[in-house]
């Protein structure tokens, strides 16, 4: 009850006065209203007394608070003020002064305006003051300018003192926030070592010059044995290369030209509203630019790329499937020797239609004796002496003609005919070995197996084991090549291999050097030989790179006590330079062709 003190207060003092008007005296009705006069009075005086010491509690209470809110105020990282009915500061905490720059009488004798530039007060005056007219708030972002000039940008929120035309307003520096933005921004778009543009904003330029542009090339770049230079010379090395060749690459960047590093070693160029006859002269330009060596910590690197170039909207309008095809088309200008460019065309197209003509010609293959075997014959370089052939498949295509095995072996592993086709090879391959043997001509064979046949094992070795003892060959005479990219998961190859070894059948590493096989890792494998792909033979004459990776894999065999066969040998003097490298084996056409059998033993048997 509001007025209990007061009430309470009244029945004492009305028992006291009461008791001294009615005790000793006779009740009268004057003394009756004595007493209520009284009891009123009292009652008056009470009230105001208690509302007295209220209010001055109330008062007291309130100046804490305000002491304690302009404390909060003035420790607030926020810039706090209050403007009148002009726009004039009527206060401003600690923060909002540090912020601008302005001391505390500038800003109580200024107007909100000098926190800001011209046209940011035409802006907010348009939506912020509106807004607080209507809703009596409003947030948003602005760049305030300090007094030095200098503008930061921050977030603000205005609201309406109610039932007045003053504002409450706080500021919020955002730079730091602003700061971090960009940073995550530019990290999700930017490859982390050459700062170019990555994949993700590759496809948001893509889907932008799709609206903009009537023609884009996607250019696909992809160096050269990247891979093995990064290897023989050292990841931090093989990244300085990268960076130097993403600063190549971004000579090219112009209106029209944009550079992404999709990861590891490709890049990807995109060219539009230019004719192909001209991005067909800037590709060439490029691998010109890039053919250039390069100085890595103090060592000359030569290095390629191969490009395969897609077009929008002639090739494809979807995105993935241009990539896809400027990936195809760089494929090709690797398999046609690399430091090369290809436009996705017609025999590409083509080619990826006849893979399912091939696949169903390829199933009828084996059954229609289609396929034969050519040996390549293998020397022993320091004594010029055959002490070995290559078995390399054929396939002799009643219409279309011979098949390389560069055509049809992807698509008999990607379908898995590849499991049938490799016993064939085996099995013919050792029935030819023991016929020579028969005849006076003991050789050791290599057959290829693919990834496919490594995989059902058992089958593998079983087969083997049932061909050896049909033919009556020792194992020691059979090698099986597996290609190096096969190693890419070698932990689960380790135990068939170890199998085969176990037999006493050979195992090599072919095409050793393209794939992703460090030297390092081949302490871990059971193998006996390495074959040494023969793209660096070929440039052995003239490419210091490839000098020096083709010793350091020599050496590295030498000290493993793994042979090492060169392959593709076709010059005396890419001969000598391995000879001098005391290479032991090697193949190539400088000594003969791949031969069919009775060619072969006409040739190299009599
Ligand atoms: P590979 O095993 O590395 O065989 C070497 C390839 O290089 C052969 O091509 C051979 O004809 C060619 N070659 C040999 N010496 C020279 C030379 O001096 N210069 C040049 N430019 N080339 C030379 P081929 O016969 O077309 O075989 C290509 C690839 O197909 C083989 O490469 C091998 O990976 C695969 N292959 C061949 N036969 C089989 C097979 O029976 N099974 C499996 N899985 N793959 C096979
Ligand atoms: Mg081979
Ligand atoms: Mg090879």
């Amino acid at each position: 009850m509001r007025y209990t003190k007061t009430i309470i207060f009244c029945l004492i003092v009305s028992i006291v006065n009461g008791s001294s008007l009615f005790i000793h005296h006779e009740p009268s009705p004057y003394r009756v209203f004595l007493f209520i006069v009284n009891i009123v009075i009292i009652f008056l005086i009470g009230r105001q007394l208690e509302r007295y010491f209220f209010i001055k509690k109330e008062l007291g209470t309130t100046k804490l608070s305000l002491i304690q809110y302009s404390y909060g105020l003035n420790s607030t990282m926020d810039g706090v003020g209050i403007t009148n009915e002009h726009g004039e500061f009527e206060y401003v905490n600690e923060s909002h002064m540090k912020m601008y720059g302005y001391s505390k009488k500038e800003l109580l004798q200024s107007n909100w305006s000098i926190c800001y530039s011209q046209s940011t007060i035409e802006r907010l005056s348009s939506l912020a003051m509106p807004a607080l007219d209507r809703d009596g708030y409003w947030r948003g972002e602005a760049d305030g300018i300090r007094k030095d000039g200098t503008s930061f940008p921050q977030e603000i929120i205005l609201s309406r003192i109610k039932n007045s035309k003053k504002v409450f307003c706080v500021v919020r520096d955002v730079t730091e926030q602003k700061i971090a933005e960009e940073n995550i921004k530019h990290m999700a778009l930017t490859n982390e070592l050459t700062q170019l543009p990555n994949r993700r904003s590759l496809l948001l330029r893509l889907h932008q010059l799709m609206d903009e542009a009537d023609r884009i090339f996607v250019l696909f770049l992809d160096l050269d044995r990247f891979k093995i230079a990064n290897d023989t010379l050292g990841h931090e090395a093989g990244d300085r290369l990268l960076e130097q060749v993403a600063n190549r690459l971004v000579s090219f960047r112009n209106e029209y030209t944009s550079v992404f590093h999709i990861g590891g070693d490709e890049f990807i160029m995109l060219i539009h509203n230019i004719d192909k006859h001209s991005v067909n002269q800037v590709a060439s330009v490029i691998g010109q630019v890039i053919d250039k060596p390069f100085y890595v910590s103090g060592n000359e690197i030569s290095i390629t790329t191969s490009i395969g170039i897609s077009c929008y909207p002639d090739d494809h309008v979807d995105i993935e499937e241009l990539l896809k095809l400027a990936d195809t088309a760089m494929y090709y200008a690797k398999l046609s020797g690399k430091n090369n460019h290809e436009f996705i065309n017609n025999d590409i197209k083509l080619f990826l239609e006849t893979k399912s003509f091939l696949e169903l010609e390829l199933k009828k293959a084996i059954r229609n004796q289609e396929l034969v075997l050519h040996y390549q014959p293998k020397l022993a370089l320091q004594r010029n002496k055959l002490v070995g052939v290559e078995a390399l498949i054929r396939w002799k295509h009643p219409t279309l003609g011979t098949i390389s095995p560069v055509e049809f072996i992807p698509i008999a592993e990607e379908t898995g005919l590849i499991v049938d086709i490799g016993k064939w090879v085996i099995k013919e391959a050792l029935q030819q070995i023991s016929e020579w043997e028969k005849e006076g001509f003991p050789l050791q064979v290599s057959v290829n197996v693919s990834q496919r046949q490594l995989k059902r094992e058992g089958e593998l070795v079983q087969h083997i084991q049932a061909c050896l003892q049909q033919y009556n060959v020792n194992p020691k005479d059979l090698e099986l090549e597996i290609t190096e990219s096969v190693l890419e998961n070698y932990e689960k190859i380790i135990p068939v291999l170890n199998e085969v070894k176990t037999l006493g059948i050979k195992v090599a590493i072919d095409d050793f050097g393209t794939g992703f096989s460090s030297l390092g890792s081949l302490k871990y494998l059971p193998i006996n030989t390495l074959k040494i792909d023969q793209t660096f033979i070929k440039d052995l004459e003239g490419n210091k790179t490839d000098l020096a990776i083709v010793k350091s894999i020599i050496d590295v065999g030498r000290n493993l006590e793994i042979e090492i066969v060169a392959e593709g040998i076709e010059t005396i003097e890419q001969l000598n330079i391995l000879k001098d490298f005391k290479c032991l084996y090697g193949q190539g056409y400088y000594f003969g062709q791949p031969l069919p059998p009775e060619q072969f033993k006409e040739k190299f048997l009599t």
